[in-house]
């Protein structure tokens, strides 16, 4: 079996799995290729078999290579259909090793052989996977929609010599069946859904922006589980719509990718072409030594499209591209079709911001079981305020700044009235009641939050440390501000509303600290639940100028509060900082923490 072409191609051994040391000797076998691992690991074999499946028994159905072997490319083998099918785990239910893999999303830019790949994906899960009455399905938005979906699984199958013996079409269901095992492939419309019962071995949600919503993948990913080792396989291109199940989707898939701890059963491919600079270089980080990697975010430089079209140059003509890259050029109306179609960028005008493994880097060693952990040892420092008092009825939030050598701590307070408690648990599956029983979280009576108790809890914090400045939302009530001023005695408080030139610079401030570990966070997890929500809206002139995109309260949704209040703090301290000397008076008083 081949080996790994290019050494960008981390070796499939290093991949992050969990440590799970379950498990005897694997022994899976395949043309005379034992494994001799145990635990959770990459089996060569069982990989071997997936793309000798492929080779040998599957053929292109269209383009220059149509009828010839399925010869997986490069990017196609090492980076989707190995660690995909190799990653394997004991499972003591079944006692036996299986996928760790149930759910994989493909993100990549149009043209890039998505379809093709996840029929062959299809029709292996289908005969080649040792499943028994497997049932494969596959998504179409409607009936109308439904042949087209079917058509690369039955082109494939009927060009292919053993397939097409084995298989037999039925043609009115569109269902491909395989008597000898009793499985089927079939699709299936999403206003079919009511015909429920489906114990689904493989689902297939091609172009995940077809789907009206979200239902139907819901309900496969909710009807699995009573198989060995099914997968469920989305596939996609970037949307334009934020707030479409496709949105979601690929938002998550992102996470993933960043972070694979995440969820250890999900695998993720995600090729997007960065929309700003921070996004650009954290990508540069973590696939240091790709050779495909973008080297700027303009869509229209040749050297950023092998990124989110690994099939350039292969089956993805670089001519046509061309092409289509002078028409946007020279109208702009089709300049936003471009960027996701051919970029594979989100067009539309937010974007997530601050990676997770990146945020989570930040603890260290210094992770808080509550929020007074660590306090007593920053009392008597300077600090500085951000203050967001602008939901009366909902969560209003506090963060305190204080340096520390080169560092940051960041202490936030919440307050939300006991009214909208239940619509946020609802919303988090029961974690604000949680947080508030552990002290995160302040719960007031009634319907609208107690400032009493916002004050006595400012007070509180002007004790402890010496507030330098704050910056407020604007919208935070007048009365309130100057009630807020004369508890923390800070004077003039710098009160703004969100726009892209009052919160881009404590933005930027709080992802270069969080880029360089110097925001030190500690772990509060209300905070933590804020930042993996933020979406920033960008600025239509210039992607880099970013505000938090405020969600709205009025509909369920996500709150991201302590990053607004982080940002004003941030701006609060560079705009106010301490005089030199008493700064370095200071640190020395201090330093011993
Ligand atoms: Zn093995």
């Amino acid at each position: 079996m081949s080996q790994a072409p290019t050494s960008y191609l981390a070796d499939l051994d290093d991949r992050w799995r969990p440590i799970d040391p379950d498990g005897p000797p694997c022994h899976y076998t395949f043309r005379g290729k034992v494994c001799e691992k145990s635990g959770a690991h990459y089996c060569e074999p069982r990989a071997d078999r997936v793309v000798t499946f492929f080779r040998e028994l599957l053929v292109h159905i269209k383009g220059p290579l149509k009828r010839t072997a399925f010869i997986l490319l490069d990017w196609q083998e090492f980076e989707i259909v190995r660690p995909l099918f190799g990653e394997v785990q004991w499972t003591s239910e079944w006692n036996c090793y299986a996928r760790r893999y149930r759910i994989a999303y493909i993100v990549v830019a149009r043209k890039n052989g998505k379809s093709e790949l996840a029929a062959g994906i299809q029709l292996y899960l289908l005969v080649g996977d040792d499943e028994d009455s497997a049932e494969i399905y596959c998504a179409a938005k409607d009936t109308k929609q439904a042949g087209k979906v079917f058509e690369p699984a039955l082109r494939m199958t009927q060009l292919s010599p053993v397939l097409n013996k084995r298989l037999k079409h039925i043609k009115n269901a569109r269902r491909l069946v395989d008597e000898k095992m009793g499985s089927h492939y079939e699709v299936l419309t999403a206003d079919a859904l009511g015909e429920l019962g489906h114990n689904p071995h493989g689902f297939n949600l091609d172009e995940v922006l077809s789907q009206p919503d979200g239902s139907l993948w819901e309900a496969m990913t909710t009807a699995a589980g009573a198989r060995l080792q099914e997968l469920m396989f989305a596939t996609t291109t970037e949307t334009d719509d934020d707030s479409s199940f496709g949105a979601s989707l690929i938002n998550e898939a992102e996470r993933i990718q960043e972070d694979p701890t995440r969820a250890p059963h999900a695998f993720s491919f995600v090729r997007k072409l960065p929309i700003t600079d921070d996004q650009l270089e954290q990508l540069r980080e973590a696939f240091e030594g790709h050779p495909h990697l973008p080297v700027s975010c303009d869509p229209f430089d040749e050297a950023n499209w092998k990124w989110p079209n690994p099939a350039l140059d292969q089956f993805k003509s670089r001519d046509s591209m061309r092409r289509q890259a002078l028409e946007a050029k020279n109208e702009p109306d089709k300049e936003n079709g471009f960027r996701q179609f051919q970029a594979n960028q989100r067009v539309a005008q937010t974007h997530r911001w601050m990676p997770m493994n990146l945020y989570d880097r930040n603890v260290d060693d210094d992770l808080w079981l509550n929020p007074d952990y660590g306090r007593k040892q920053l009392i008597g420092r300077p600090a500085w305020g951000g203050l967001d008092l602008a939901a009366k009825s909902d969560l209003c939030a506090w963060c305190l700044l204080i340096p520390d050598g080169d560092r940051l701590h960041a202490l936030w307070r919440f307050w939300l009235p006991e009214d909208a408690l239940p619509g946020l648990d609802k919303l988090s599956e029961g974690k604000f009641s949680r947080w508030a029983r552990e002290g995160w979280l302040t719960v007031t009576e009634g319907n609208v939050v107690d400032y009493e108790k916002i004050y006595d809890d400012l007070e509180q914090d002007a004790k402890d440390f010496t507030i330098q400045a704050s910056d407020a939302d604007q919208w935070s009530f007048a009365p309130v501000l100057q009630a807020v001023e004369k508890r923390i005695g800070v004077w003039e408080i710098d009160a703004y509303s969100n726009t892209y030139q009052r919160m881009t610079p404590g933005m930027t401030e709080l992802m270069a600290l969080a880029k360089n570990l110097q925001f030190r966070h500690h772990g509060n997890p209300v905070a933590r639940y804020c930042f993996d929500a933020v979406e920033v809206r960008k600025s239509a002139m210039n992607p880099n100028l970013i505000r938090p995109d405020k969600p709205d309260r009025d509909k369920p949704g996500k709150r991201i509060d302590a990053v607004p209040t982080a940002a004003m703090a941030c701006s609060a301290w560079k705009r106010a900082p301490l005089p030199e000397t008493k700064s370095t008076r200071r640190k020395v008083v201090v330093s011993n923490r």
